[in-house]
């Protein structure tokens, strides 16, 4: 019998490996797998109960999938949200939230650091069905203030960004957007609720990718949408039961097991990070580290306050150009040359001619991302590992 518990009252890591269990009678222990596209009902009668949502009950695993609701709970309750909703990817999450809120005549303020897939979202796809989007500089709250128009529906950000490491004031952008009556949504893939906590900030939705740390092992491609239960039940959710865009009880399932070890993982990363980053910070082959945990960072008062780590993500400018850089990328043993983050194998990549490849020079410019930059997903090898990698193709 499981017992009927309010998570919300209880630690992060215990919410990582109970919330959202539902034991069914034969008594497991550990998450099972509903591997079922559709359900049975007792009779003509409940079928038409639970199709007119006159009855809560499973009718179709496109929006009803127990394995999926037990994931959705688990992260409602690490995000400290009413609601979640399990989708197919981090790309599908913010498309089924875009369909769900916007319409023709919508304006969206968007930071310019966003994942590059967003940008595309927004530019090309959204802006055919008559939906404007401003993008502005990530800590430029002028920018943001100026950018808001009555039509705004919503602020969207990532913190920290991509590959930079700019720090957005959640609280600030809350006040700002809830003063023009608009909603704050905040893409946590970088930090996970295990060190921020957007909705506690202020944010009105928070939007994953559970690619990234939340499976933390690089195996499966989901999504989810956090927030109040009546936004996400009325506006967001008929979206997901009519665009399809499902998680699969599979991935579901490996993102809970993901789950059960995100505080110890999320420790883990931050702590092999500021290793990382501040041994890299006085090597003389390396001119500039952008890490949050660093105080050189000039957003290091901010990340303290509204953090509780600084994360696994960094870069540095490497002296020597482009070349430098490969150079590094190229004489590495361990490490995975992949534009991939948040796995418990360090990545490295050259943001320049990868995730940024698409940006003209002078768009590389003004986003700041130089010819030398490299960016680190650290994994949870050894630090001395790691550094090891790096430190051959640094020093020759
Ligand atoms: C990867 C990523 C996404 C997109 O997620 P997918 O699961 O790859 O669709 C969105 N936002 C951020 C910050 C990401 O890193």
């Amino acid at each position: 019998m499981t017992k009927n518990i309010d998570w919300k009252k209880y630690g992060l890591g215990t919410q990582s490996v109970r919330a959202g269990q539902r034991r069914t009678p034969e008594n497991e222990h550990s998450d099972p797998i509903f591997v079922t596209s559709s359900y049975v009902f007792d009779s003509a009668q409940q079928a038409q109960a639970r199709f007119s949502g006159e009855e809560a009950g499973n009718i179709y695993s496109r929006f009803t999938n127990p394995t999926v609701r037990t994931f959705e709970e688990r992260l409602a309750a690490l995000e400290g949200g009413e609601r979640c909703i399990g989708v197919a990817s981090g790309m599908a999450a913010i498309m089924t939230l875009c369909m769900g809120l916007l319409k023709a005549g919508d304006h969206v303020v968007c930071s310019r650091s966003v994942f590059g897939n967003t940008v595309l979202l927004f530019q090309n796809f959204m802006a055919k069905f008559g939906v404007e989007t401003t993008f502005v500089d990530l800590t430029d709250l002028n920018a943001w203030e100026s950018a808001v128009s009555p039509k705004t529906r919503f602020l969207f950000l990532e913190t920290p960004s991509n590959p930079l490491t700019e720090i957005a004031d959640i609280k600030a952008l809350a006040g700002l957007a809830h003063s023009h009556g608009c909603l704050l949504v905040v893409d946590n893939v970088f930090c996970t609720p295990a060190l921020q906590k957007p909705l506690e900030l202020g944010a009105d939705i928070v939007v994953h990718s559970a690619t990234k740390y939340l499976d933390g092992q690089g195996r499966c491609v989901g999504g989810a949408i956090v927030g109040p239960r009546e936004l996400l039940d009325k506006e967001i959710y008929p979206f997901l039961r009519t665009g399809g865009a499902a998680m699969s009880p599979f991935n579901a399932w490996v993102f809970l097991t993901g789950l059960e070890t995100l505080k110890l993982r999320m420790k883990a990363h931050c702590d092999n990070a500021l290793g990382l980053a501040e041994w890299l910070s006085g090597h003389p082959k390396v001119e500039r580290v952008f890490y949050p945990g660093l105080p050189s960072h000039p957003q290091y008062q901010l990340a303290q306050t509204q953090q509780s780590g600084a994360g696994g993500i960094i870069s540095f400018e490497v002296k020597g150009g482009q070349d430098a850089a490969w150079h590094l990328i190229d004489q590495t043993m361990i490490l995975s040359i992949t534009a991939n983050l948040g796995d418990v194998k360090t990545t490295i990549t050259h943001p320049a001619t990868t995730t940024h490849g698409r940006l003209s020079p002078e768009e590389r410019v003004k986003a700041g991302i130089k010819d030398n930059l490299v960016r680190i997903s650290v994994g949870l090898e050894d630090l001395e590992d790691i550094i090891a990698d790096l430190e051959r193709g640094l020093n020759g």
